[in-house]
């Protein structure tokens, strides 16, 4: 290479600009002063590949490995090979790239003496850039030398650079993977990309289609992760980006679909199916191409994360949501509670819709989901954020929030008005269940469960619409659970009976009809547990179906033995609950029954009480009629307690009045009949007959007798008993 050749090499690239543009650094390694003037003397100025150079100084092999070891910047080293030993040069060399693992930096090993290391030896066996005699390398030798070393040094360094980018990118791509929530995943985004190309976490911004929330708008352009200055941007559409360049950019970038690579800034598009998104990085100098290059594969990858993350967000969204009222559902609520599980501040509410069941059957499954998604409308638009809503089951709603906003006041308040839909006002009844979150965690599904039986007391009760969760409601349930677990395995051992109570015409004084009474004996000749405390659990726990079943068969078998006797008695009254007259198959069954047995229908008489004839119209009324066509009777228990519209009860085909015992006992000492005066003037004009129950006295007895009550049951007559005592008894009572 002639001396025009190197000036064109040195100059071919213009002295920078920059005074903070970095330096080659350089390592001269020699034990002989003279050699470090000249060298120092020959780089003086110079600038190399378009940067200056800068020289440190060692004197021995130990002294440059001691450099070397602290730093690891050097580009080249100009080594001499005969030092502290023969080949200390040598030696160092095999030092440096075994021991410091520095691979990057050339050496030019420099030697006086020549021929100390055969040439092409030391070429095969160390990793070194040149081999020179000291006389040898005259000034340009020195600087074409060096321009070749600095030129690989600079090729292996962007090989090593593009081989971190790449590691990193692979790396980055398995964390995104692991961000599952969109807002995790942008702000993981700018962490990697900004890692990647060594900018400040300042001024980068991923902006997303459709907001991050809600479905409200699917089109417009939110911010979905920013930093620095622009954090507080994030979750707001892309207008509250005050700095106009960033807007636009971002704009330019969705609406082209393709990545735009500026001097200063950079944005990626990326996008997976219909889902569209734009990071945005200022760059404060244009990218190195490498730089490009790693960018572009990195958002390859960022579009497959990307759309990951949307179709896990996805998954998530139909876990925990209810898709009909876009609520949570019950996983979600659950997870709900668990976040707020010791914020004592915090309240769970349920709330179940009074007669939903009828207006669904009623009205149809589309209206009712209407009424639903009114409702949780109506609920969403009422309550502030904070709180959370979700639908647990068809009609069963529930809240999270502060203790102010989940009250009954509150939540009330917001039902009042009626609910409007297809035109039709309808107003809504509501049972409200509470439980108030405690300081000590609970487990999210006790909460729920706690609230619920908050909620079935709110239901039973007929003065309040609400109740709060008390701890001795707990302790109620588990005893409860008790309580059914028992009645269970004794119903199946066969140890309940049932009894029979004489019900006698109060005109003639001889028994008429007979009820059966179910009795949980405890094998002592006492009792497990009364009816009135078994039936209610076994209601709620379903076995009533069960023993509703073979209580109706005992029945039947016993008026079978009766009807043959010589006897007035001509009916079998049994209780039936409402989960019997709930199910499709309940008529079906009786028929049979009444098959097997070879009974008259007309000697059976159906009992329900009043509160289940008002509870649910439509069920009962459909329950009724089938039975009705059977040509069984039906009679109206404990008549006067609930709150009937007569209007609703001329509706009912039903035969008789069963006066409840409150108002018979209340008739002492010549007065207090009043009621049991109205129902039985009610019934007679209905045509119903009537039995009153729980007649103690002569007096009541009597009393009934002048009103023209048809029967009368009670203590007075008989108390219920077993089968062979009824039939003695019957005996005693004979037709004449
Ligand atoms: P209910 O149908 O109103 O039955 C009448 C209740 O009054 C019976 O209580 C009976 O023993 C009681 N009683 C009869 N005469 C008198 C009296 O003169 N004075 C007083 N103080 N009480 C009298 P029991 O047998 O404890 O039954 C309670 C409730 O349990 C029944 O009320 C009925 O609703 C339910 N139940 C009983 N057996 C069955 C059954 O087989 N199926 C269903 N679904 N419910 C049943
Ligand atoms: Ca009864
Ligand atoms: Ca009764």
């Amino acid at each position: 290479m002639s001396h025009d050749d190197l000036l064109a090499i040195i100059e071919d690239t213009p002295p920078s600009q920059d005074a903070n543009e970095p330096a080659w650094h350089i390592l001269v390694v020699d034990d002989d002063p003279e050699v470090h003037a000249t060298t120092r003397f020959a780089l003086n100025g110079v600038q190399l590949l378009g940067h200056s150079v800068q020289l440190t100084s060692a004197h021995s092999a130990h002294e440059a490995l001691q450099l070397l070891r602290d730093n690891g910047h050097f580009a080249v080293i100009l080594l001499d090979v005969v030092m502290e030993t023969q080949d200390s040069g040598l030696q160092l060399v095999k030092r440096i790239r075994d021991e410091l693992q520095q691979h990057e930096v050339r050496i030019i090993l420099r030697t006086g003496q020549p021929g100390y290391a055969p040439e092409l030896d030391v070429f095969s066996h160390y990793d070194i850039n040149d081999y020179r005699t000291k006389a040898e390398l005259t000034r340009t030798r020195l600087l074409t030398s060096l321009c070749a070393a600095l030129r690989t040094y600079e090729q292996i360094r962007t090989i090593a650079e593009s081989r971190r980018g790449l590691q990193l990118i692979v790396n980055a791509t398995a964390e995104l993977m692991q961000r599952h929530a969109l807002n995790a995943f942008a702000e993981g985004v700018l962490t990697q990309i900004t890692a990647l190309l060594h900018l400040p976490l300042e001024g980068v911004v991923c902006v997303q289609r459709g907001s991050p929330f809600d479905t409200s708008d699917e089109q417009g352009l939110f911010v979905i992760g920013a930093a620095g200055l622009l954090a507080d941007c994030f979750a707001k559409p892309l207008e509250h980006i005050a700095d106009d360049h960033v807007r636009q950019a971002i704009l330019q970038c969705i609406s082209q679909r393709e990545h735009l690579l500026e001097h200063d800034h950079s944005c990626l598009y990326l996008h997976s199916g219909c889902h569209e998104a734009a990071v945005y990085l200022a760059s404060p100098a244009q990218l190195r191409p490498l730089d490009r290059q790693l960018l572009e594969v990195f958002s390859a990858n960022l579009s497959v994360c990307f759309g990951n993350v949307r179709l896990i967000e996805q998954l998530e969204y139909t876990a925990y949501h209810d898709l009909l009222t876009g609520l949570l559902n019950r996983s979600g609520f659950l997870r709900e509670i668990a976040r707020h599980s010791t914020s004592a501040e915090h309240c769970v509410a349920l709330l179940d819709i009074a007669h939903f069941t009828d207006l669904n059957d009623g009205l149809g499954h589309d209206f009712g989901n209407k009424v639903l998604c009114q409702l949780g409308e109506r609920l969403r638009q009422g309550l502030p954020e904070t709180v959370s809503l979700a639908r647990l089951s068809a009609d069963l709603f529930a809240l999270l929030g502060p203790r102010e906003q989940i009250n009954p006041a509150r939540i009330h308040a917001l039902l009042e008005e009626p609910l409007q839909v297809e035109n039709m006002n309808l107003p809504v009844q509501a049972a409200l269940g509470f439980c108030e979150l405690l300081e000590q965690a609970e487990n999210p599904l006790t909460l729920l469960q706690r609230a619920n039986i908050a909620l079935n007391r709110a239901k039973k009760s007929l003065q309040v619409q609400y109740e709060y969760f008390i701890p001795e409601m707990e302790n109620n349930t588990r005893w409860r659970l008790e309580v059914i677990h028992q009645l269970r395995r004794d119903f199946e051992a066969g140890k309940l009976e049932i009894w029979y109570q004489p019900q006698i015409n109060l005109a003639t004084g001889k028994p008429s009809g007979v009820e059966a009474l179910m009795r949980w004996p405890d094998g002592n000749g006492g009792f497990v547990q009364p009816p009135a405390v078994f039936i209610p659990l076994a209601e709620y726990s379903g076995l009533i179906l069960d023993l509703g079943e073979w209580a109706l068969e005992e029945a039947c078998k016993a008026l079978q033995q009766i009807i043959p006797l010589p006897s007035t008695v001509h009916r079998m009254a049994v209780n039936v609950s409402m989960p019997q007259l709930r199910q499709s198959s309940f008529a079906g069954k009786l028929a049979t029954i009444l098959g097997r047995h070879a009974i008259n229908p007309a000697n059976l008489e159906l009992e329900i009480t009043e509160s289940i004839a008002m509870d649910e119209p439509k069920v009962v009324r459909r329950g009724l009629d089938t039975i009705k066509r059977l040509g069984v009777r039906i009679a109206v228990d404990d008549f006067g307690t609930g709150y009937s519209s007569l209007s609703h009860l001329r509706d009912l085909p039903i035969d008789c009045l069963k006066i409840d015992r409150c108002f018979i006992s209340e008739i002492s000492g010549g007065s207090g009949g009043m009621f049991a005066e109205t129902i039985v003037a009610f019934a007679r004009k209905l045509g119903l007959s009537t039995v009153a129950e729980g007649v103690e006295t002569a007096e009541q007895a009597g009393f009934l007798r002048g009103l023209g009550c048809t029967e009368a049951q009670g203590y007075l007559y008989a108390k219920p008993m077993p089968l062979p005592e009824l039939l003695n008894f019957l005996s005693g009572h004979r037709q004449s």
